[in-house]
């Protein structure tokens, strides 16, 4: 049995727990490949106009696997917590989008399914999957310990190799963006490329301790409902310090993230601040004048304060 994971949306978050889980128990998986124009275009033939670019390339993604494989692996994601925290509805309902645009094509879904609010724990979504995969108990929360500790790992190489670029003397941009947003070949990677270009230092806002995160969003707003923004708006409390410049990413049309990319916008007013949203369009011409005039309106300020401070002002 060959399962297909698509390379989008939630691969970016867990694909570390994932791929280790599957090792272990023996499971063969393609990942398809990064996002290229084909996997665009294709997922855009299959989505409805108003889906979100990451839904729409997820499903170019889907296409690409669908020959490839003999199960596509889809989680749904409904709630993380008991505390209202609850996830973009997208993460529940992507299984029954993709199982109904192929319907034709008698599909088979491999799935966990979480719903915390409802004691549909992540330990509990591994074990029926687990056993779908005609695996014991022992095997699969061996498989499963394993691959945690594996995620646990790699977090904190992340969350090193970030702490390094803070420490540079090079100017320091926090980008606030999903993964599945800054770490897609055709969404975000441009956007890092052109800050690298101008020797900026790109701190990922999705590289944090999420636990933390989530309990320092409350500083910024304490009624949001979404625990992935939540994450990504306390890292910006985190990181606020550390940072010069703060660039917010959402793509086109993203429901969540304009509502609170708007109310950072109004809250944060102690560095210099921009809202961007990518919309997936071919040329990156747009993108550089817009982070070029980002980035030396930062450098004007930095030398100023650099100015006032050793009293040449
Ligand atoms: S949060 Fe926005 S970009 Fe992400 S899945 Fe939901 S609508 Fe799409």
């Amino acid at each position: 049995m060959k399962i297909g994971i698509p390379r989008g949306f939630l691969y970016y978050k867990y694909h570390v727990l994932w791929e280790t889980f599957f090792e272990e128990l023996g499971i063969d998986y393609i990942v398809s490949p990064k996002t290229n124009k084909d996997i665009i275009r294709k997922g855009t033939m299959q989505a409805i106009d108003e889906a979100c670019l990451p839904s729409k390339i997820f499903m170019g993604h889907v296409d690409y696997l669908i020959p490839k494989c003999d199960y596509l692996f889809i989680p749904r994601i409904a709630s993380l917590g008991t505390n209202k925290d609850i996830v973009c509805s997208k993460f529940q309902a992507i299984y029954d989008v993709v199982n109904n645009t192929y319907r034709d094509k008698n599909l088979k879904i491999l799935y966990y399914s979480i719903d915390v609010e409802n004691k549909d724990t992540e330990l509990k979504a591994f074990l029926k999957m687990g056993k779908f995969l005609g695996k014991n108990k022992a095997q699969i929360l061996k498989a499963y310990y394993i691959a945690k500790q594996a995620e646990k790992t790699a977090k904190m190489i992340d969350l090193n190799n970030q702490k390094l670029l803070l420490a540079s003397s090079n100017l320091k941009i926090l980008v606030v963006a999903h993964p599945y947003n800054i770490n897609d070949e055709f969404i975000g990677k441009p956007l890092q490329d052109i800050l690298h270009e101008l020797d900026c230092e790109v701190i990922l806002a999705s590289i944090v301790d999420e636990k933390k995160a989530r309990e320092r969003a409350k500083n910024i707003s304490r009624t949001l409902p979404w625990t992935f923004n939540k994450e990504l708006v306390g890292a910006i409390d985190i990181y606020k310090d550390q940072v010069d410049g703060i660039i917010l990413v959402s793509s086109f049309p993203c429901g969540p993230d304009s509502l609170v990319n708007e109310m950072v916008i109004r809250r944060f007013k102690e560095k210099p601040i921009i809202s961007l949203v990518l919309d997936g369009q071919e040329g990156t011409a747009g993108l550089e004048t817009r982070l070029e005039s980002f980035v030396d309106i930062i450098k004007i300020q930095k030398e100023e304060k650099e100015e006032v401070t050793n009293g040449s002002i």
